[in-house]
């Protein structure tokens, strides 16, 4: 991955009204990055992205580009690609008619138009499909011409809004590896806005984590997952097990609080990192099944603690034991190297 920064966010804060959609957000966006903007609905990433787009204006901070501040840049200046959740193609045009769409209004010369046309009905996977109308396609296949319409005129950046929300989930996982294929291809700067916590962890290079209009954590996926900064992004982003700790042990139990948790209220612990306890492991859990659900590879398994705290562990299922059965009794354990104080 390029690290030269590309974009820099610097306090910026956007209002409606009264309404702080976003909160002195500070940032920076390496070139050739994928950053994913992740959060809640009504957290403030697709203000943020059509700030960066010049689609709306800041109400106060900055932002640059290249170094450069484009603050006051309108969109057509800042000439960056935008995806959207719809596909917000022209109806009554064709394939290569939409696609060639921005490259007239940039007043090419038709040959040039053509090639670049061609190519990018190529790059997406469109060939055969250049003369039908956006009606005649499936959605995967319009989001496709949505791509290849916002890359065929090279912007250095794409931004992308929830493009793949309205795909089943098969076409939603091809769609995604098309994506990466075409960044890996490409280079350019995704900007990507999702509310799919595991669709930004298999994509992104970084992950910008929005609550409320507030920057949560930015941070690689393995970051934001394994070490996340704050209660919050520990919970957005997957299961987690959270376990109150009282007099420097964990609430109704003898296991004392590893020293990076003492003197915080709450250890956290993800499922993946919880297992059951052995005859020769020191710190035993005891807990009981509340509820077992099969997911076909694993079984997730809901315990309570001695305290009435929940905890989530997932069994293998397979050859071998079968997973315990609601009401069962057993013990958990995990290396004090995989919590963290929340
Ligand atoms: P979603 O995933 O639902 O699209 P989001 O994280 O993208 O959510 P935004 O669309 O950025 O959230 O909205 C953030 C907040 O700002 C919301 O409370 C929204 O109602 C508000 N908001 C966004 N645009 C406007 C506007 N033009 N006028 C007033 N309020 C707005």
């Amino acid at each position: 991955m390029a690290s030269t920064t590309q974009i820099e966010a610097c306090s910026v804060t956007k209002t409606f009204g009264k309404f702080a959609a976003l909160r002195d957000i500070s940032l920076t966006i390496a070139e050739g990055e994928f950053l994913s903007l992740l959060g809640p609905s009504g957290s403030g990433k697709t203000t943020f992205l059509t700030l960066l787009g010049g689609y709306e204006a800041v109400t106060s901070g900055q932002l640059l580009f290249e170094g450069q501040d484009m603050t006051g840049w309108s969109a057509k200046e800042r000439a960056f690609g935008m995806v959207f959740q719809g596909y917000a193609l022209f109806p009554h045009l064709t394939v290569a008619e939409n696609i060639a769409f921005p490259l007239k209004v940039q007043k090419r010369s038709k040959a040039r138009i053509d090639a670049r046309v061609a190519e990018m009905i190529e790059l997406v996977g469109l060939a055969g499909h250049a003369h039908k109308k956006p009606s005649a396609l499936s959605g995967g296949q319009q989001q496709r011409v949505a791509l290849a319409r916002a890359l065929a005129y090279e912007p250095k950046v794409l931004l992308l809004d929830e493009p793949f929300s309205a795909l089943d989930k098969n076409l939603r996982g091809q769609m995604q590896e098309e994506l990466r294929r075409l960044h890996r291809d490409l280079g350019t700067t995704f900007v990507f806005v999702t509310h799919d916590q595991e669709e930004a962890l298999a994509l992104s290079t970084r992950i910008a984590i929005f609550n409320h209009g507030h920057l949560q954590q930015i941070g690689t996926p393995d970051e934001v997952y394994e070490r996340p900064a704050n209660r919050f992004t520990a919970e957005f982003l997957g299961d987690i097990n959270i376990l109150s700790l009282q007099g420097g042990n964990i609430t109704g139990s003898a296991i004392t609080a590893p020293p990076h948790a003492q003197g915080n209220g709450h250890l956290a612990i993800r499922p993946e990192h919880m297992r059951l306890a052995q005859d020769y492991d020191t710190n035993r859990l005891p807990t009981t099944v509340r509820d077992r659900v099969y997911l076909g590879a694993k079984s997730r398994l809901l315990l309570a603690t001695g305290a009435g705290e929940e905890l989530i562990l997932y069994f293998d299922n397979g050859p071998g034991e079968a997973p315990p059965a609601p009401g069962a009794t057993l013990e958990v354990t995990w290396d004090p190297r995989d919590s963290f104080a929340v």
